[in-house]
C-alpha cells in the first residue's frame, strides 16, 4: 500500500512538471513572439532531373535565450495549441515573402501553413498583404498545408484552396501518406504539388512496399497534372531511386540542410549542386 501510494505521488509529480514545463513553453513562446527571438531557415529543393535549385522551403527556428534552437516539432504543436501560431505564422509568411522577393524570379519560396491558421477567417487577407507589401510574385510564393485540414468542413477548405489559387499563388500537400491519405483529395481538391513523406523515401532501398506507394504516387501526381516532390532524400541511392520513379523534385540533407537566409545567394550561385549521381 505505501508503494502503491508513492507511486501515485511520483506519477503526479512527473505531471506536475510536464504541465509546468509546458506553461513556462508557453509563457516563453508568448515572449518570444512579442520579441525577436525567431528566425526563418531555408531549405532548398532541386528539380531531380536539372539538379537546378528551384526553391526554397520555409522552416521557422527559435532562439531561445537559455535554451538555444528549440526544433519546430517540439514548439509548432505547443503554438498550434494555444492559438499562438496565428500571429507566428502570419510572421513566418510576412518575412518569407520579403526574403523572397529579392530572389530570382524563377525561384519559390514555400511556406507551411498549420490547420489553425488554414482555418482563419484572415488567412486570405494576410496572403494578399504579405504579397502586396512585399512585391512578391504570387506565383512564387506556395503554401503547404497537410491532409488534416481536409477532414474537417472539407467545403470551406475548398472554398479557401480556390481562394488562394485565385491569387495566383501555388498549393502543396505537405507530408503526403503520413496522414488519413484519401486518393479522393487529390482529386477533390486543387493541389499543384504532393509532398511524399520522408518516412517512405527513408525506407525506398530496403522495403518493396514504400516503392511501390512513392511510384503509384509518383504516376497518380502525374496523371493528374500534379508536381511530386520527395522529401527527406539523404543519399545517392535514394536520389538514384526517386528519379527512376520519376518524381519531379526533391529535397533533403543530400542538396542541403535548411540555412539561414545570408546562405541563399550561394547556394543559388552553385546552382547545379554538384552531387555525384549512383553511376558517376
Ligand atoms: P515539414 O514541413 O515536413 O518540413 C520538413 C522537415 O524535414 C524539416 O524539419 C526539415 O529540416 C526536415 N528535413 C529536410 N530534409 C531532411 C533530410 O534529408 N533528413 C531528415 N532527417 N530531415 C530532413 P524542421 O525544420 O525541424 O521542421 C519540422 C516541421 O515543423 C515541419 O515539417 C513543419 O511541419 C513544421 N514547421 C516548420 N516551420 C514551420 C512554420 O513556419 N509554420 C508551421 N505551421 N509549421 C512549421
Ligand atoms: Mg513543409
Ligand atoms: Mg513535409
Ligand atoms: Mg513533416
Amino acid at each position: 500500500k505505501t508503494s502503491g501510494r508513492s507511486t501515485f505521488c511520483f506519477f503526479e509529480a512527473e505531471m506536475d512538471a510536464g504541465i509546468q514545463k509546458r506553461r513556462r513553453l508557453e509563457i516563453d513562446l508568448r515572449q518570444a513572439i512579442a520579441g525577436d527571438e525567431f528566425e526563418i531557415f531555408y531549405q532548398p529543393q532541386v528539380n531531380t532531373e536539372t539538379e537546378n535549385v528551384v526553391g526554397f522551403e520555409a522552416l521557422v527556428r527559435w532562439h531561445h535565450p537559455d535554451r538555444g534552437l528549440v526544433s519546430p516539432a517540439e514548439f509548432i504543436p505547443l503554438a498550434e495549441e494555444t492559438g499562438l501560431i496565428v500571429p507566428l505564422g502570419e510572421w513566418v509568411l510576412r518575412q518569407a515573402c520579403k526574403d523572397a522577393a529579392t530572389w530570382p524570379k524563377n525561384i519559390k519560396v514555400a511556406v507551411n501553413l498549420s490547420p489553425l491558421q488554414f482555418r482563419s477567417p484572415l488567412l486570405i487577407h494576410t496572403v494578399v498583404s504579405a504579397l502586396g507589401d512585399s512585391g512578391l510574385t504570387p506565383c512564387q510564393l506556395e503554401l503547404e498545408i497537410t491532409e488534416s485540414v481536409l477532414l474537417t468542413d472539407s467545403e470551406s477548405a475548398l472554398a479557401t484552396l480556390h481562394h488562394i489559387k485565385g491569387l495566383g499563388v501555388q498549393i502543396a500537400m505537405d507530408d503526403f501518406g503520413t496522414g488519413y491519405s484519401s486518393l479522393s483529395y487529390l482529386r477533390l481538391f486543387p493541389f499543384d504539388k504532393i509532398k511524399i513523406d520522408q518516412s517512405f523515401i527513408r525506407e525506398l532501398g530496403t522495403s518493396k512496399d514504400c516503392a511501390a506507394i512513392v511510384k503509384a504516387v509518383v504516376d497518380l501526381g502525374y496523371s493528374l497534372g500534379i508536381t511530386t516532390t520527395a522529401e527527406g532524400v539523404e543519399t545517392p541511392e535514394q536520389l538514384d531511386r526517386v528519379r527512376r520513379h520519376g518524381c519531379t523534385e526533391i529535397q533533403g540533407y543530400l542538396f542541403g540542410k535548411p540555412l539561414p537566409v545570408s546562405h541563399v545567394p550561394e547556394v543559388l550561385a552553385k546552382g547545379q549542386a554538384a552531387v555525384p549521381s549512383v553511376q558517376d
